[in-house]
């Protein structure tokens, strides 16, 4: 079966630039981030939580995984064809 690890790209809901810089906690700097670690947009310089950058791609997330589930099923039937097909010119 072929590999279908794949990576999801978060995307800046500002900008549409999807690299970011992770950043560690900084509690004098960044007080009002509650939620650590987060994420600074190279592009924009926006600083987001994880949790705030994951709510808002939820929508390109749960299409990767709907994509992810699909390209799975496809190569399972694939692997059930060659087998059965292998069984077929045994019989
Ligand atoms: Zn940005």
């Amino acid at each position: 079966m072929k590999d279908l690890n794949r990576s999801v790209s978060l995307i800046c809901s500002i900008c549409g630039n999807n690299q970011f810089s992770a950043l560690g906690y900084d509690g004098e700097k960044f007080a009002k981030f509650s939620e650590a670690p987060y994420y600074k947009c190279y592009d924009c310089g926006r600083l987001i939580s994880k949790k705030q950058l994951m709510g808002e791609n939820q929508e390109v997330i749960n299409a990767n995984i709907e994509e992810i589930k699909n390209e799975a099923v496809d190569e399972m039937k694939k692997e059930l064809q060659k087998l059965l097909g292998k069984i077929g010119k045994i019989q």
